[in-house]
């Protein structure tokens, strides 16, 4: 394992002659150190303090070497500032200010990459009238109530999917089936018969699946609960907290709210299901804010072993939507929150808020993505009719459409989303530091804000900077106080 963060080592002495300068980095700080989260590598660095004192020199402008070395040479020893500018200069902290700017990559992927992830929607019918819903809400982007889709998948469909999967996972040994809807349980019996099947043809091809469904759990009945403890399948159920808050927007078609309903499924599950964590998905609205509150009932009350928490994908206009103030108020309590995940980690307990342990995670691992996230190429969404879309939020948009699971991927058209989609194409982002991590953001939710989904979603810039740099400095505090609890993002 590569250590989590580099501190600046010195190898060798090289005197630099030209001018030096700062050049793109995004500085943070944990328990005192100072930390480099370079920008587009995503790699981290511990400034020493021979470091430290040399940005700090540069932050003041473009220097000459020798009269950096000769300002700092009366608290430092001559040859390791030499050592640290060349390491600074290694890492392109620092460089020649004449130099291009750090090119933003603009590679492809290659033609085979696999296919790791697929998401089928087994129904787009649902039996609730969730207000904000994109799927029959006001933001709906495919007619699932009137269009010409089937209501349920097919056994066949369903099955030509997992052929679809398996194939198109290429060499992976492990492919990962998300079932989704509409609400998901109204297609039980092809949930069943496809877990039964994949599990068969993998099998013959000395391969893996991983199941997990997300649910509404208004429809979970014992024997479902036992089946899915059974079978390991990881569930999420969508649900926004405490009954005011659930029963708010979470609705049957006739108003009535749905907590009473859901509570004692959602017990009897985490309660009999114990062979994969249970985690909630909570959607944020204007209308109910309080993310602390939320969280709180979620894991203390109801007993989940993970929260993930998402602002609702509208557009500004609706009364749901969350406000400027909303997001600051939202981002507050997303930092709290944050923090105490922290002080969970430095005692090596769990905390389950999941959007701080994702992020962490990516960080951990130095991703940085060149497309906001892997729908249209290792992950795809399957319609009810068969038609493979970018993600399960696309799933029989015809726009975003990439082939049939009978048929393939139209490689033509995947290479054409692959071009437009890619950071490189997203030229507000060029400048952002926040780039590795965000990389222009979801594609359904550009489409709602911008009707086009390769459009950057500029109207999160702010909050998701800030939350990326609370994110660093809580890693940099795990590096500095408890590095070996980031060893578990390794696996
Ligand atoms: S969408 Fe905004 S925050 Fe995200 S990479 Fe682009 S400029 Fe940065
Ligand atoms: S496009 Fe958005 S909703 Fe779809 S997989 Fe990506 S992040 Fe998720």
């Amino acid at each position: 394992m590569s250590p989590p963060v580099a501190a600046l080592s010195p190898t060798r002495t090289v005197r630099n002659d030209r001018t030096l300068a700062l050049r793109e980095f995004h500085p943070f700080e944990a328990f005192g150190a100072r930390f480099l989260y370079m920008v587009p590598s995503a790699g981290i660095f511990r400034l020493d303090s021979t470091g430290a004192a040399i940005l700090d020199a540069l932050a003041a402008g473009p220097c000459e070497p020798d009269a950096l070395v000769e300002s700092l040479s009366g608290e430092y020893e001559i040859d390791r500032i030499l050592e640290t500018i060349h390491e600074l200069t290694e890492i392109r902290a620092i460089g020649d200010p004449s130099a291009p700017k750090e090119q933003v990559p603009n590679d492809l992927p290659p033609a085979d990459f696999p296919l790791n992830t697929m998401v089928l929607n087994v129904t787009n019918k649902c039996n609730l009238a969730c207000t904000y819903c994109y799927e029959y809400g006001e933001d709906k982007i495919v007619d699932t109530r009137y269009g010409k889709q089937p209501k349920f998948m097919s056994e066949e469909t369903a099955e030509e999917s997992v052929d679809f999967l398996l194939a198109e996972s290429k060499g992976q040994q492990v492919a990962r089936l998300t079932f989704f809807g509409g609400e998901t349980l109204l297609n039980f019996p092809v949930l069943q018969k496809t877990v039964a099947y994949a599990r068969r043809r993998a099998q013959e091809q000395g391969k893996r699946v991983e199941f997990s469904f997300t649910t509404n759990a208004t429809l979970l009945r014992p024997d479902i609960i036992q089946w899915l403890a059974d079978n390991q399948i990881g569930v999420t159920i969508s649900i926004d907290g405490p009954k005011a808050v659930q029963d708010g927007l979470r609705v049957f078609s006739n108003g009535r709210g749905s907590y009473d309903v859901v509570l004692p499924k959602i017990k009897e599950l985490l309660q009999v299901h114990r062979s994969r964590p249970i985690g909630a998905r909570v959607t944020l609205t204007q209308k109910h804010l309080n993310v602390l509150e939320i969280f709180r009932h979620l894991t203390q009350e109801v007993g989940f072993w993970e929260v993930g928490l998402a602002p609702v994908t509208t557009q500004d206009h609706r009364d749901y939507a969350i406000t400027p103030e909303g997001k600051d108020e939202m981002l507050r309590q997303f930092e709290q929150l944050a923090w105490e995940w922290l002080e969970c980690a430095l005692r090596d307990e769990h905390h389950g808020f999941s959007n701080a342990r994702d992020t962490i995670e990516e960080i951990h691992k130095g991703v940085s993505k060149a497309y906001g996230c892997g729908a249209g190429l290792g992950l795809m969404g399957v319609a009810t009719d068969g038609n493979v879309s970018l993600c399960h939020r696309f799933a029989g948009s015809p726009e975003h459409t990439l082939g049939h699971v009978s048929s393939g991927v139209d490689r033509v058209k995947q290479q054409s989303f692959l071009v437009d989609h890619h950071i490189a194409a997203k030229t507000d982002c060029h400048t952002c530091w926040a780039r590795p991590i965000c990389s222009g953001g979801c594609y359904h939710e550009a489409h709602v804000r911008y009707g086009d989904s390769s459009h950057a979603n500029l109207h999160y810039c702010t909050w998701v900077r800030s939350w990326t740099h609370t994110c660093l400095e809580i890693y940099g505090a795990l590096a500095e106080k408890n590095p070996k609890f980031l060893e578990r993002f390794d696996a």
